[in-house]
Order: structure tokens, then C-alpha cells, then sequence
């Protein structure tokens, strides 16, 4: 790989961002970043190391989509490589200015620190910084108690949740806090591609000893995005697999996130897919109105801004699904009123997002939709939801099908029986309510239900 010479969208993407951010964070963490490789429409871009891509993740990412967007250039796919092999084997060599750390986390003591810069830890995500709501709640107080009693009371504990939902973060708070109750704890972070890259990487230096040393030592092993996994060689499950036998019979604890149930990661070994469920599955949910209220006061309040609440009522309810959007868009407007020099209105936030909003502001799901979706996906008719049919190859993705219709539209029952068919209300309710009831203990159905949702609200 080749760093390019010439000018290319990247620069085009840094100029626009360094209009709207202050000076001196461009400075700090955008000027940096190098584009060292165009390949057809991907952008590979090159950041210091993996703690600068986190932040750049976390605090520029949406910021560079909707730039990406305003200039036309939504064609190109940006990919970061934080690929350092120092870093990746030697992590305890790096020294402190090749981690800049934000001083938000300054608080943080400097032993904690280093610790979380071995581990690769952000040291911003912590269950302090976490907003709790009913949706992540379960996850969050399994996550404490782990963090509480590593390998001592759900082991392996697997986070599941649509992307953008904090995955991330708590699983970063689990090893924070493992390390500020026990900074000696080894304590190691990594993304489930990641994993599969070092692994390639030491087999092809020899250093295949060293890579099982270093992960069948930890005390917690943090795995994040172990739905990607499934894109891996068979090796690399074979070798994840016996990481795992080997921490696990060792009573250590292993963390994991998917933004899938295990049972719906497609292409991974039955054994491993099984390992994946041996533990306590915690889900999180789209967080509601309120909970994203709090969210953006916590973030506005991180940097150092203040929303009034007509500010944070407006933001929250158009950006519903994804907290990162959240972030994305206090970033904006406080970079929008110090690039003018206004205070932070709702005139102001009006004034940016509106043309977002509405170009975001969801097409309505119909019950017909759902009922296409549905159909499709197990390969019946439409007539047959419709029908009287009553073998379950037809009553059970009828039963599905007026579930979602029930919690996506605002369909009434007896609407929603005259759209099947012309049956009675209560016929709907009761399936739907079996359903419900159903998807509690049978996480394969879980999973289907969960998928068909989440592809039904793709296309809203
Ligand atoms: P995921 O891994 O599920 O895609 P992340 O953990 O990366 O999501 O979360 C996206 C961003 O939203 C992060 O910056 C994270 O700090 C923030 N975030 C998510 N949930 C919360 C929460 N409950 N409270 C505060 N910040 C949150
Ligand atoms: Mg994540």
C-alpha cells in the first residue's frame, strides 16, 4: 500500500470539516488523518493509532457522513486503518503522546490511564458517562455485575443491540471498571476483525505462540462486533474457539457484543454459535424520547455546552434510533455556534437540521409492507396471511406478521383484522399477544422477528 500523492475526496471531506469545527480541534484530531490508499470508491484512511480512531468514531463520524452527503460524494466508503504492529503486540511501549487522551478524562488517575491505554480502553466510556433508560438498563446492571465479580456471575455475557446503542461503551465500562477496582486485572479489548487480523498477522511473523499467550491470559476478554466473526476464516474461529474453552474453563470472564442473537450470526460453527449462548444474552433497545433527552443533556453537558430544553426536545424527537446520531448532532450545533459566534436556540437547531429532518422523516410502514416483508422472507403468499389457513407453515408467519403490523403501525385491532382477511379483533389480539409472549423464552424466534423488524425499518 502506497500513501497517494494526489488529491483526493478525502481532502475534499477535511476542508469542509474544518470549516465547521474550531481550529484547534481540527488541528488535534482531523489534520492527522491521512488518506493512504484509493481503491475504486473505498478511502482507506489512516489514523495514529486506535484510540484516535475512537474518537474520531465516536465524536466525527456523523459529522463526516452528512458531509460526505453535502458534497455528493455518499459513493465513497471510508474505512480507517489504525493498523500499528508495535501497538498490537506491544501496547506497553506506546508512549503518551502517540495517545492523546481527551481532557474530559483528565480526572481519570494517571495509573487507570496508562492501564486503559494499554488495554486499549476508552477511558471516556464509563458506566458514569452511561445514560441508564428502561431499554439499556438490563444490559447495563448485567454489565456492573460483571464488572463487580469478573467470571463470577454471567460468564460469557453476550450484549446484543442494533448499532449505535452503547454496545461499545459498556463494554468498555466493563473494563474500566474492572481496572479502577483492580488496575493489575489484564484486562484486554479487541474487535472481533481485529482479532482475526493480529492472528493472521502473528501467523504469518511466527508469532502464533505469542498471540495465544496473549489472549488466553487475560483476566476479561472484551470482544466487540463478534458477529463479524462469521466473515473469518475457519481457522480464526478454530483459534477463537479455543480462546474461548480456555478462558472460560479458567473461570475468566469473556464479554461479547453482536448487533445480532447468536442465534441469527450467519456462517459460524455450531459449537462456537453454542459457546455464544452458554451465558446470559442482554439486550439493549432504541432508547424512547426521554431517555434521548438525558442522553443529549449528558453529551451537551460533556462538552462543555448547555441545551435548553425546547433544543434537546426538538433533536430528540426527530433522531430516534441511534444515540450516536445524538452525539453527532450536539457536536453540530455547538460547532455551528461558535463557527458564528450565536448562542445555541432553537431557532438555531431549526435552522441546521431541518433540511436533515426532513429528508430524514420516515415514510410511514404500512401494514402492507409488513405483510410483504413477512411473506417474502418465509416464502408464502400474501393471500395466505390473509387466509383462513390454519397449518402453521401459514399460521405462524400470519401470527408474526400481525405482530410487527401491531407494533409498527398505528393500526387498530379491528383494522388490522380487516386487513388479514376480514377476521375479528380478537382473533389479532391473540395471536399477537402469542407472539409476545412466545419471543421471551424462544430466542430463535427472537431472532426472525428481530431481523424482519429491523429490515421493515430499513425501508422506513
Ligand atoms: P454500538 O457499539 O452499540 O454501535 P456505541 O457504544 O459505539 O454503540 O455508542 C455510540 C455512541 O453513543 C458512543 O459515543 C456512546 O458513548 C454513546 N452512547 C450510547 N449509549 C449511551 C448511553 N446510554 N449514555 C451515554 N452515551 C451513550
Ligand atoms: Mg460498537
Amino acid at each position: 500500500m502506497h500513501p497517494t500523492s494526489s488529491f483526493t475526496p478525502w481532502d475534499n471531506i477535511k476542508q469542509a470539516i474544518k470549516a465547521l469545527v474550531p481550529n484547534q480541534e481540527y488541528t488535534t484530531w482531523v489534520a492527522p488523518l491521512e488518506c493512504v490508499n484509493v481503491t475504486g470508491n473505498q478511502l482507506l484512511i489512516k489514523a495514529p493509532n486506535i484510540l484516535f480512531y475512537q474518537r474520531i468514531h465516536d465524536s466525527y463520524l456523523p459529522l463526516i457522513e452528512k458531509i460526505k452527503t453535502e458534497l455528493g460524494l455518499d459513493q465513497y466508503l471510508i474505512q480507517f486503518d489504525t493498523h500499528n504492529p508495535r501497538q498490537d503486540l506491544q501496547a506497553d511501549e506506546i508512549s503518551e503522546e502517540e495517545n492523546p487522551i481527551d481532557p474530559a478524562s483528565q480526572e481519570i488517575s494517571a495509573k487507570t490511564k496508562k492501564v486503559s491505554a494499554e488495554s486499549c480502553l476508552n477511558p471516556n466510556y464509563t458506566f458514569q458517562n452511561f445514560v441508564k433508560g428502561s431499554s439499556n438498563q438490563f444490559a447495563m446492571s448485567t454489565c456492573q455485575a460483571v464488572a463487580n465479580k469478573p467470571g463470577q456471575s454471567y460468564n460469557p455475557l453476550f450484549i446484543c443491540g442494533s448499532s449505535g446503542l452503547g454496545k461499545t461503551h459498556l463494554l468498555h465500562a466493563v473494563g474500566n471498571e474492572v481496572l479502577r477496582q483492580n488496575p493489575t486485572a489484564n484486562v484486554a479489548y479487541i474487535t472481533s476483525e481485529r482479532f482475526m487480523n493480529e492472528m493472521i498477522y502473528c501467523i504469518r511473523f511466527g508469532k502464533t505462540m505469542e498471540f495465544r499467550q496473549k489472549y488466553r491470559s487475560c483476566d476479561v476478554l472484551l470482544i466487540d462486533d463478534v458477529q463479524f466473526i462469521s466473515g473469518g476464516k475457519k481457522a480464526t474461529q478454530e483459534e477463537f474457539f479455543h480462546t474461548f474453552n480456555s478462558l472460560y474453563g479458567a473461570k475468566k470472564q469473556i464479554v461479547m457484543t453482536s448487533d445480532v442473537l447468536p442465534q441469527a450470526i450467519p456462517d459460524i460453527e455450531d459449537r462456537l454459535r453454542n459457546r455464544f449462548q452458554w451465558g446470559l444474552i442482554a439486550d439493549i433497545q432504541p432508547p424512547d424520547v426521554e431517555h434521548r433527552i438525558a442522553i443529549l443533556n449528558k453529551k451537551a453537558e460533556a462538552l462543555g455546552i448547555k441545551l435548553e430544553s425546547d433544543v434537546a426536545e426538538y433533536i430528540a424527537k426527530h433522531k430516534k434510533k441511534d444515540i450516536r446520531e445524538l452525539e453527532g448532532a450536539v457536536l453540530r450545533l455547538r460547532a455551528f455556534s461558535e463557527f458564528d459566534n450565536v448562542p445555541i436556540t432553537l431557532n438555531l437547531a431549526q435552522t441546521i437540521f431541518q433540511d436533515f429532518f426532513v429528508a430524514e422523516s420516515p415514510k410511514k410502514l404500512s401494514v402492507e409492507d409488513i405483510q410483504k416483508t413477512v411473506a417474502d422472507h418465509f416464502k408464502i403468499k400474501i393471500s395466505d396471511l390473509k387466509s383462513k389457513k390454519k397449518h402453521s407453515a401459514i399460521a405462524h408467519p400470519r401470527q408474526i406478521a400481525m405482530f410487527l403490523a401491531r407494533k409498527l403501525t398505528p393500526a387498530s385491532l379491528p383494522e388490522l383484522g380487516q386487513k388479514f382477511g376480514g377476521k375479528d379483533h380478537t382473533t389479532v389480539l391473540h395471536n399477537v399477544k402469542k407472539i409476545e409472549a412466545a419471543i421471551v423464552s424462544d430466542l430463535d424466534l427472537r431472532a426472525v422477528v428481530d431481523s424482519l423488524q429491523r429490515n421493515l425499518e430499513h425501508l422506513s
